[in-house]
């Protein structure tokens, strides 16, 4: 029988923790015993502390797929640091009938004396993360004041007392705006670099690592989320909670990506094949080297770029200086604000209430697993709609005598995206671009 041995790092910098090469002894010689084969998998110590885990789930897959029919760890504890991952993982065990050995003893998952003891355990586990944080936080401090630098690495934007640290804090807030005005990551991240701002660790900015500091619910003043605590903190918050939350929500939408460095136009993606309807793409063209669109599904159309987003950026304009555009202005969500906030609170606290049921016996498996779908797909209903009630794509822009040029290409091409879709009609080769060959379907949600 194959069983997965999992390995993860003690998140104990001091060295007292268990070493992954006697962890991996020991799992080896216990697999020995019961005549497993083991299949190795190894985290390492700064991604599991981060919440990230690709070892483990690898492992979770291969379980899934049926390619390991156990897993073998050390001690209940390497396998999980969150209650939420302990119950993800029972509901595996469970269903795909795992054993589960641990060199400390073994963990029966099918009997409730066995989840008692694994939950048990779990809660343990994390409350000595928590108190190895704190002591880890309170050894750097000590460091710092005696000028051996900072052992910890303090959060963007905040210096080591948990102030708010100029001019940091102010590019967050920036951020935030840009972000909720369509401006992506990676924009954000070039723009750090360009002006000599760097992390915390002294490395160049990434979509990615803008990313997880605007994540950071320290920004709104949040000791902690994740869904489950949510807690003030001491320090000074550097935005305001409904930023954060509107952009936390937008960040963590599905299928939104870090931006990507490919090349893009003002239309790239977003104007439509008039033969085939996919998205064109932009490219040059072989004979006189302009940039043009081209579909690269049906390869039979293409126009040259420039005229294109001429007429596009006029019908734009024209539409944003017309009263037509007013309609923009009134947000259908705004009266509703509290009240969403309300019911997003409330249905937090009721995911939060149902893992205490479980723990107490007051419901059992498949009634949590019920009750937190059916709290969960409301609660992103929820965040959906604040999102769009925080939506700033046209701040600034209606019935003003804005620029066009200055915005950022991000922004204009969410503004128009926003405003209509635009499909490129197929016209004999080599004829001049005319505006009838540009049909505009403008979308009707919000005007
Ligand atoms: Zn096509």
């Amino acid at each position: 029988m194959r069983v997965g041995v999992y390995l993860r790092q003690s998140l104990d910098r001091t060295g007292e923790g268990l070493a992954v090469s006697r962890q991996r002894e020991d799992c080896v010689k216990l697999c020995d015993q019961r005549g497993w084969t083991p299949v190795f998998y190894e985290d390492n110590d700064t991604s599991a502390t981060k919440g990230v885990r690709p070892a483990y789930q690898n492992l979770l897959e291969d379980a899934e797929k049926g390619v390991i029919k156990g897993v073998v760890v050390w001690d209940l504890d390497r396998l999980h640091r969150r209650p939420i991952e302990l119950e993800h993982f029972m509901e595996l065990a469970d269903r795909k009938r795992l054993s589960l050995a641990t060199v400390t003893g073994d963990v029966d998952l099918s009997t409730d004396n066995g989840r008692l003891f694994a939950r048990i355990k779990g809660a343990v586990a994390k409350a000595e993360v928590e108190r190895k944080s704190a002591r880890q936080k309170r050894a750097a401090r000590q460091a710092a004041e005696a000028g051996h630098g900072w052992g910890g690495r303090r959060a963007f934007g905040y210096d080591p007392d948990d102030l708010p640290l100029e001019p940091e804090a102010s590019l967050l807030r920036g951020a935030y705006k840009k972000v909720l005005s369509g401006i992506s990551l990676h924009a954000i991240a070039a723009e750090w670099n360009r002006n000599g701002i760097n992390t915390t660790a002294g490395k160049k900015w990434t979509g990615s690592t803008v990313r997880q500091v605007l994540i950071n619910p320290r920004n709104a003043g949040w000791r902690s989320y994740r869904g489950e605590i949510v807690a003030d903190a001491t320090w000074e918050p550097i935005t305001t909670e409904d930023t954060w939350r509107a952009v936390a929500s937008l960040l963590n939408t599905p299928g939104r990506r870090a931006g990507t460095n490919a090349r893009k136009r003002l239309l790239t993606g977003i104007l439509i094949c008039g033969r085939c309807e996919h998205p064109m793409r932009s490219g040059v063209s072989h004979t006189s080297n302009d940039p043009i669109y081209v579909c690269k599904n049906c390869h039979r159309n293409s126009r040259r770029l420039d005229p294109v987003d001429g007429l596009v950026i006029k019908l734009v304009k024209g539409f944003l200086s017309s009263p037509l555009a007013d309609a923009l202005l009134v947000n259908p969500n705004q009266g509703n604000l509290e009240e969403l906030r309300n019911e997003e609170a409330g249905l937090i606290g009721r995911l939060k209430q149902l893992g205490v049921d479980y723990a107490e016996g007051l419901l059992n498996g498949r009634e949590v697993k019920t009750a937190r779908e059916r709290l969960e797909t409301r609660l992103s209903d929820i965040r959906e709609q604040l999102i769009n009630t925080n939506d700033q794509v046209f701040e600034g822009l209606i019935r003003t005598d804005f620029k066009w040029d200055s915005l950022h290409l991000d922004r204009q091409r969410s503004v128009i995206r926003k405003l209509f879709v635009p499909t490129l009609l197929p016209a004999g080769r080599g004829r001049p671009f005319q505006p009838d060959h540009l049909s505009i379907r403008w979308l009707p949600k919000e005007h």
